[in-house]
């Protein structure tokens, strides 16, 4: 079984997205274990602080060093094998071949998610991979991390209820978006499902459906 271990400062952000849908039959079927990792846990002190201010100087908080390489001990004590990786904006850009690649892997996966300015660039040591979800800023790599683990997590086979489902996919091929879909009803607000689809022609929906696909960018 595939472990995902999260370790971030908000694991409470984790339960919506971890117990339903398609995360939570994953995990009710076997397929992975899904579980956070608190950073509070391994902060210093008394008041479990995790966080200090840059050396140099500048705006905002990083999350220290210390309590980070704590939690990916544990966390790696949990499970030998497995990658770690870090959310950061300047990491590998996620993309769909990735995840595929990620989903057939033999190993689990530690994600780390930064906070306020982000961390002390010491836990690269630890790290394998610094991974990113776009040229974009987000407050926290909580996001970043569920997004990932969701892109994956659904291309583990048995996990999608159609063995076929992710296969025409957007992206599956590394270049074409998916065709247009319709379901019921045949018309709505005077706009028509296109006659093809109706027609009962296999070959001809297929050639459409091939039309219809756009190149990615
Ligand atoms: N000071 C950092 C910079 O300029 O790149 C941004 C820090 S951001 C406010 C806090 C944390 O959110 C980051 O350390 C990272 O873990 C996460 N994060 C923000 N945007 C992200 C993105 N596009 N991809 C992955 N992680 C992101």
């Amino acid at each position: 079984m595939k472990k995902f271990q999260v370790i971030t400062l908000f694991p409470e952000m984790f339960t919506g997205v971890f117990e339903h849908s398609m995360m939570w039959k994953a995990q009710k079927d076997s397929k992975v274990e899904l579980t956070t990792i608190n950073l509070r846990e391994f902060g210093m002190g008394k008041r479990r602080t995790v966080d200090d201010t840059p050396y140099g100087g500048g705006d905002g908080m990083l999350l220290m060093v210390e309590p980070l390489w704590k939690a990916v001990e544990y966390a790696k004590q949990q499970d030998p094998g497995a990658k770690v990786l870090i959310m950061t904006p300047r990491g590998m850009r996620w993309k769909q071949s990735i995840a595929q690649k990620y989903s057939e892997s033999p190993h689990g996966y530690i994600f780390i998610c930064g906070r306020y300015e982000g961390y002390d660039e010491r836990i690269m040591a630890l790290v394998d991979e610094e991974v990113s979800v776009g040229d974009y800023v987000l407050t926290g790599g909580e996001l970043p991390a569920m997004t990932i683990i969701d892109s994956i997590v659904r291309l583990i086979p048995g996990v999608l209820g159609g063995e076929t489902s992710a296969v025409i996919e957007s992206f599956s091929d590394g270049e074409t978006l998916e065709f247009p879909q319709y379901t019921r009803p045949v018309e709505w607000q005077g706009m028509q499902v296109p006659e093809v689809l109706l027609s009962g022609n296999h070959g001809e929906i297929a050639k459409w459906r091939a039309k219809q696909s756009r190149k990615a960018e």
